[in-house]
């Protein structure tokens, strides 16, 4: 029974499909956080998506604000990816040998993308990240990388360590399976903290392959960095001839069509990407300049492949919707409607004094039980809020809204979320919030 006395949505097909798929799969899911371990209930099992809505087994509805974490910025089943990719499909789905397609979307981001020149395709963010990691190491020739506690770069080794104790710190790992010696090559800072960077830096002179940032940190909440800061790190790592990685595996196309590095107008050294450049498809990214890029194989020493890189259906539904993003006026809309639905859901909290803040940038929003103006790092946030958003999480799956099923995730919207579709969730929200302060 909920919060209102009334009874949760009806979820028993989905919660049978759990149990099968629990039978096959560890804890029944094929990544984590969809096993809603930290909400009410079971996971919904999604039937189908269309424009800003997705259904459930059970046939409920909902206003999906989770766009499968990131990559569907045209929203669900958009009419032009998909067109692209059924014609392409149809001239088979894989060769192992170069295609035409590959040309169309590498032209398609470089040609609008000062920050880089050379570009290379993978199947996920995490093999982005785990490249470009490999090339920073194999063009420095260096071992070290600095990471900050509060970002996430995928299921890289070298990257699931998390803090210690101290300002600088040799990281723990954070996954059992990642031995003691990779973490150790790792080093980790808190976010928003010049002073233990500097010291990063004296304690490991000439050691520092290259500092890992999400330049948008949102992956535990959305933990806004300043301009200057991230201005800070580029000079310390052109200092210590450090390579700067934005991974912008969230950020890319989504802050805008040079995501964080065009936001901010700082250039990184190396940028990765993965969701959007794939438009719902299995493709992820790394570039950086001709130079930098020269070193990966076969031009240079740095080993990198994938049987299915720059696969031929994927790089399709990458194009058609990276197409999509280059019109006219595009992120300025998105932006602008996000930002009215963000703004109103806001001066609905403040005016009842609840202790929520919406933090928004672009078409990317999170949900903070927090009086706080800002946070900038992760030991700012309160565990104990994540009550309250469990509480709200349900409330809006009941009233027809999907989050993400943790308050450490950020929400999205896409082009296809109408103004009509977000008054309503605007209504479900205020509601929801009236009964977790009640
Ligand atoms: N980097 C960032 C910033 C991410 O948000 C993610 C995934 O959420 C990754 C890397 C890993 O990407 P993937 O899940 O495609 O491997």
């Amino acid at each position: 029974v909920t919060t209102t006395g009334k009874p949760d949505i009806s979820r028993e097909k989905s919660a049978e499909l759990f149990e099968k798929a629990k039978t096959y799969f560890p804890g029944g899911v094929n990544s984590p956080v969809r096993a809603f371990k930290s909400v009410y209930g079971t996971p919904l099992f999604i039937q189908k998506g269309d424009g800003c809505h997705i259904w459930d087994a059970d046939g409920n509805q909902f206003i999906d604000f989770c766009c499968s974490w990131g990559p569907l910025i045209l929203g669900h089943n958009n009419a032009r990816v998909r067109e692209k990719v059924t014609e392409v499909m149809q001239n088979g789905m894989s060769f192992g040998a170069p295609t035409a397609l590959e040309n169309d979307l590498a032209e398609l981001i470089l040609k609008n993308n000062k920050y880089l020149e050379k570009i290379r395709f993978v199947s996920s963010g995490t093999e982005a990240v785990m490249s470009a990691i490999r090339l920073a190491r194999g063009y420095t020739k260096r071992d070290k990388i600095l990471k900050f506690e509060g970002c996430y770069h995928g299921h890289v080794d070298a990257l699931l360590v998390k803090a210690g104790s101290g300002l600088v710190t040799f990281g723990e790992t954070s996954s059992a399976g990642v031995p003691k010696s990779f973490a150790d090559e790792t080093i980790v800072v808190a976010l928003n903290d010049r002073e233990a960077i500097k010291k990063a830096f004296d304690e490991f002179k000439d050691q520092i392959a290259a500092v890992i940032i999400e330049p948008i940190p949102a992956n535990n909440g959305l933990l806004l960095q300043e301009k200057e800061y991230l201005q800070f790190l580029r000079e310390i790592c052109t200092q210590n001839q450090t390579l700067l990685i934005f991974d912008e595996v969230i950020s890319g196309f989504r802050v805008g069509f040079e995501g964080a590095a065009g936001f901010y107008q700082i250039k990184p050294d190396m940028v990765t990407y993965g969701k959007i450049i794939g438009g719902g498809l299995p493709v992820g990214a790394y570039g950086a300049s001709k130079e930098v890029m020269s070193n990966i194989s076969p031009e240079g020493p740095v080993y990198q492949a994938g049987t299915l890189s720059g696969n031929p259906v994927a790089m399709a539904a990458g194009i058609a919707q990276l197409t999509e993003l280059l019109r006219l006026g595009f992120y300025r809309d998105l932006n602008g409607k996000t930002q009215e639905f963000t703004e109103s859901i806001q001066r609905f909290a403040t005016a009842r004094s609840y202790k929520f803040k919406v933090f928004s940038v672009g078409s990317i929003f999170w949900f903070a039980f927090t009086d706080k103006e800002s946070i900038r790092s992760a030991e700012e946030i309160e565990a104990s809020s994540m009550e309250k958003f469990k509480l709200m999480h349900r409330e809006l799956l009941n009233r027809g809204i999907y989050l993400g099923p943790s308050g450490y995730e950020v929400g999205f919207i896409s082009a296809a979320h109408s103004k009509v579709e977000l008054e309503k969730a605007k209504r479900a929200i205020f509601e929801s919030l009236d009964l977790v302060f009640k």
